[in-house]
């Protein structure tokens, strides 16, 4: 039984990394530390590496022990959270390698299971969500601290318990978690009620380029890194803006595509879709991945190109 066989390699370990996907979201820095408070009561010592991150997660209980390098080269077990495929964990794949032993906790169904083990629950709408069972079937006690972790990665995955993968467990986990002094609000308020300046700056572009395509279904617009420079942005201050199309009437399929730093002619593709639309499948033709309403990419090709190359498959699915 997989669950038991990943509490045996946390107990046999001495040394134990927790690594999560590049431009981690909510999900992927909660994910993180949910593993490093849950490692603790089980009387071992994990190091969370995350070399980027956005400062609005810094509330969360253990940022504070956020590494940008390991403590070591060798780990004896390393973890990875919210994390499909290998290629997506940088800041942390030779961590991965070398490690002795590998864990994969995900709730990607487009998943490449790289890990000696792998937990994956593709119905799942956030990891946090796997790992509230997971903790459960440990027995470990869900504390306040643990508690606002696990949360906040419900939370922005679900787009605060508005995205279709929510489920009635989603609902019961808050409610206990309410009962054990997790404040629902005041996390609700910081990580989708609050918006950065540069992010507000960015918002303001995005919806000035938005195209509306398609007969209305899609919408199309973009950033580049000439733009993320003059608002000063940082990491993570790109949160959410592809949700700007998707929230327009009529619209099925929302793509925001964002240059990649130090590559000019490489896009960072999102995509949103609002009911039958798989994006996961489209974006899996390009190499990516993802969720069937929520799902990214990487491709080549200047603003124009990478929009007919996203439009052409695009086609196929309306
Ligand atoms: P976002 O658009 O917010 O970057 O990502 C949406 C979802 O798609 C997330 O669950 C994210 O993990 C996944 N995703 C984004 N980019 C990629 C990619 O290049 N490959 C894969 N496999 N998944 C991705
Ligand atoms: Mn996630």
């Amino acid at each position: 039984m997989t669950l038991d066989n990943i509490l045996e390699e946390i107990k046999k370990a001495e040394t134990i990394v927790v690594l999560c996907h590049e431009s981690p979201d909510g999900d992927a820095v909660a994910s993180s530390l949910s593993v490093m408070h849950a490692v603790a009561k089980l009387g071992k010592e994990a190091d969370v590496i995350i070399p980027e991150y956005s400062k609005v997660f810094d509330f969360l209980p253990g940022a504070d022990k956020i590494l940008q390098k390991g403590r070591t080269n060798k780990y004896d077990l390393a973890i990875s959270v919210d994390c499909s495929d290998l290629k997506r964990l940088v800041g942390g794949k030779e961590y991965f390698e070398t490690a002795k032993r590998t864990i994969e906790i995900d709730h990607h169904s487009v998943n490449s299971m790289f890990a000696d083990f792998n937990y994956v629950d593709p119905v799942a709408p956030a990891c946090c969500q796997v790992l509230i069972g997971m903790f459960e079937y440990f027995g470990i006690d869900i504390d306040k601290e643990l508690g606002t972790c696990l949360l906040t990665g419900i939370i922005t995955d679900t787009g605060g318990f508005q995205y279709s993968a929510t489920t009635a467990e989603t609902f019961e986990f808050t409610a206990e978690l309410l009962r054990r002094g997790v404040n629902v609000s005041d996390i609700y308020k910081r990580v989708l009620n609050t918006v950065t300046k540069a992010n507000f700056e960015l918002s303001k572009r995005v919806m000035n380029r938005l195209e509306i395509l398609e007969n209305g279904k899609v919408t199309f617009t973009y950033i580049t890194k000439e733009d993320e420079k003059q608002v000063n942005a940082e990491p993570g201050d790109h949160e959410g803006l592809v949700e700007i199309g998707r929230n327009i009437e009529g619209v099925e399929v929302s793509v925001f595509i964002r240059q990649k730093e130090d590559e000019e002619d490489v896009y960072k593709v999102s995509m949103r879709s609002s009911q039958y639309v798989n994006v996961s499948d489209v974006c899996l033709m390009f190499g990516g991945g993802g969720h069937p309403r929520a799902a990214g990419t990487t491709v080549k090709g200047d603003v124009e190109t990478v929009k007919q190359k996203v439009l052409t498959e695009l086609k196929k699915v309306l």
